[in-house]
């Protein structure tokens, strides 16, 4: 049977060291769906085009989790015909039989409603930013914070698939969790569903 746990919110909220840590503990699959807008982004020439033909090694790239590429793949995301591109894909990896963990920004309402289990990770945008620093090392804290806001008023704004939880999403608020704190919180919601 297949079992797949959705996992959104706003950039650096923990999303990504959260499915990890899940995947592994329930040898589950996991796919880090910002990586293919982030891809579509740093490809150039027309995101649509981009989209349509993204290839493995284009997700391969070193310069995928660098500042330029999220800003990138905030703005190709926010095109309807490029999220459209990368339906099938994401859908056809949640279902694989071994269970899989997909994180990303709509994921609970639009790419898996039917998710066995969804969680919405969040923490404040100051929360959000000092974390995004220190991990990317470039950049002041000021320019963090202003491009963390912006991206969550891209994001949480566009017409198509919005950035919000889904209606039965659990809540997780990482601002004052330390990451031990927040993986075990997830962890308990998957096994309760799990045991269910
Ligand atoms: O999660 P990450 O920071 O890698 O995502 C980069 C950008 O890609 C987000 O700001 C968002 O605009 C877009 N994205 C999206 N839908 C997803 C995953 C990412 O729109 N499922």
């Amino acid at each position: 049977m297949p079992f797949t746990i959705a996992i959104d919110g706003p950039a650096a909220a923990g999303k990504g060291t959260i499915s990890r840590a899940l995947a592994q503990a329930f040898g589950f699959a996991h796919l880090d769906t910002g990586l293919l807008y982030r891809a579509v982004g740093m490809k150039g020439g027309d995101p649509v085009a981009a989209a349509q033909t993204l290839l493995p090694e284009d997700m391969a790239r070193p310069d995928l989790r660098g500042m330029a590429a999220g800003e990138a793949a905030s703005r190709v995301a926010a095109l309807p015909e490029v999220r459209a591109a990368l339906v099938a894909f994401q859908r056809e990896f949640a279902r694989r039989a071994v269970g899989a963990v997909l994180d990303g920004r709509d994921i609970g309402t639009v790419i898996c409603p039917d998710a066995e289990v969804k969680i919405f990770v969040t923490a404040s945008p100051e929360c959000r930013a000092e974390r995004r620093w220190k991990e990317l090392g470039e950049g002041t804290f000021a320019e963090v914070l202003e491009q963390v806001r912006a991206r969550d008023a891209r994001d949480m704004g566009r017409a198509d698939a919005p950035l919000r939880p889904a209606a039965d999403a659990v809540i997780l608020d990482t601002s004052d969790l330390d990451i031990a704190e927040a993986i075990a919180q997830a962890r308990a919601i998957v096994a309760a569903r799990l045991a269910q």
